[in-house]
Formats: structure tokens, sequence, C-alpha cells
């Protein structure tokens, strides 16, 4: 489903991705490891064309993100493609970036109506499912500032879901909350892993990598370091840098 090759990404003269291949198949979650400022983030923003690519490709589902290949170089797309290819690919932040002036289905109804073209109608029975799936029926017409942080978060959820995205991109989705908040985002996220969405999360959540990915990728300084099913990663890791990381966040 994600087929990442030979990445490299520099912002000015400095390189944040140094060479990433990365490849998930279709219905599995993996997770990405690494401290502050390995590039993580850089990563999941270049898989949906937030950023540009300096070098390399990545490809979702067979079709390459952000660019055409014409012989063999690669020209941008144009923004109308780059937003129709995202929304194959959905994106949930750590600060939820919910709408503010919008309640919640409008929320969720937003993009489906204007990227889709789906009547406001059929949208707003789609978001009373994905509501209900996040265990929210009965916020549809709050305001997100009227909702804990955990709430807004299981919003945005609902509201990438309902662009039936073949791909979802968590960057820190719980890394914003109260600790006490952080249980019922992930029992959302395991949900969904378990129903077969293809993911790729980043997240410092030992616990949830153990329990529901497929793979655990550890990313240092740009590159992926190395890579594994979470037993072999987080139990047995086979770079001193890997484990360095794991002593402290475990
Ligand atoms: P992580 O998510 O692993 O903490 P990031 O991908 O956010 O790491 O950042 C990797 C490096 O790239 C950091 O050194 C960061 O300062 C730098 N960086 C990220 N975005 C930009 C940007 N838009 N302009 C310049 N530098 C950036
Ligand atoms: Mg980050």
């Amino acid at each position: 489903m994600v087929d990442v090759r030979g990445l490299h990404k520099s912002f000015g003269l400095v390189e944040v991705l140094r060479g990433v291949d990365l490849q998930v198949r279709a219905g599995e979650v993996t997770v990405v490891l690494g401290p502050s400022g390995s590039g993580k983030s850089t990563l999941l923003r270049t898989i949906n064309h937030l950023e540009k690519v300096s070098s390399g490709s990545v490809s979702v589902d067979g079709e390459l993100i952000g660019y055409r290949r014409a012989g063999d170089r690669l020209h941008e797309l144009r923004e109308r493609d780059v937003l129709k290819q995202r929304t194959h690919i959905g994106f949930v932040f750590q600060n939820f970036n919910l709408f503010p002036h919008l309640t919640v289905l409008e929320n969720i109804t937003e993009a489906p109506v204007s990227a889709l073209g789906r009547s406001r109608a059929e949208a707003q029975v789609t978001a009373r499912r994905l509501l209900d799936r996040v265990g929210l029926s009965d916020k549809a017409d709050a305001y997100p500032r009227q909702l804990s942080g955990g709430q807004q978060q299981r919003i945005a959820i609902a509201r990438a879901l309902a662009l039936e995205p073949k791909l979802l991109l968590f960057d820190e989705p719980t890394s914003a909350l109260d600790p006490e908040l952080v249980g019922e985002v992930l029992d959302v996220i395991k949900d969904l892993a378990r129903s077969g969405t293809t993911m790729i999360v980043v997240t410092h959540e030992i616990g949830f990598a153990r329990e529901v990915a497929d793979t655990v990728v550890f990313m240092d300084d740009g590159r992926i370091v190395e890579q594994g099913p979470p037993a072999q990663l987080l139990d047995d890791p086979q770079h001193e840098r890997t484990r360095a990381f794991l002593s402290k966040v475990l």
C-alpha cells in the first residue's frame, strides 16, 4: 500500500531525511518510534505531500504521490491533483486541527461534501455512523471548544475516516492529551487496526506499539535504523541507538 524509496528531504542546507525506504502492506499497522528531531513528522508529511521531496519517491496503492513521471524526471502535480490524492490519505495531527467555528457534524461532513461531491444528507448519515464508532454520537452539534482533548481527537479521527482513506497517518495522536485521556484515543485507533485499516502511527506509546503494530520502525537522524515485528525490535533491538532510546522511554 505504501512504498517509500530512497527518500531524501532537506530544508535549506539541513538534510532531515537521509535516504528512507519503507514499505507497508495493505491492512498493516506500522508504528514509527524515534527521538525528537529524527524526521518522523517530515516522513509522514512527505507521504501525503504536505512537503515536497528532495529526491526519492512515495507511492500509495501504486500511485506516485505529488508527482508525475516524464521519462526519468518527476514533475510536481498541480495543487488540484495533489488535493485529490490527499483525499485517499487521512492525516491525524497531534493538535487535532478541527475547524473551531464548525460543529462536530460540520467538521466531519465538510470534506466529503467539498472534496468528494457527496450530498450533505449522505455525508451526515456517514458522519453519524462514524460518531457512533468513536463513541461520540451525542456530540454531533457541539463545537470543538466544548469537548475534551480526547473527544476532539476522536472527532479528528472520525473526520479522517469520512473520506474513506486507503491509508491513515497519525502524528503523535496522544501527545497533546492529559494522561487520563490517552486510553480512549488509543482504543479507537486499536479498533481501526483490528478492522484492517492500513496505518502509520508515530507515537511514543510503546505498549500500543507492542499490542497493535505489525512492524515497528526506529528512526534516528533522518534514517531508519532498524525495523521489525514488535517482539524483535522492542525486546531484542540490534542497534545501540535503538537500545539507548528504548531504555529512556520504557
Ligand atoms: P520529529 O517529528 O521526529 O521530531 P521532524 O520531522 O519534525 O522530527 O523534524 C526533523 C528536523 O527537521 C528537525 O531538526 C526540525 O527542526 C527540522 N524541520 C522540520 N520542519 C522544518 C521546516 N519546515 N523548516 C526547517 N526545518 C524543519
Ligand atoms: Mg514530530
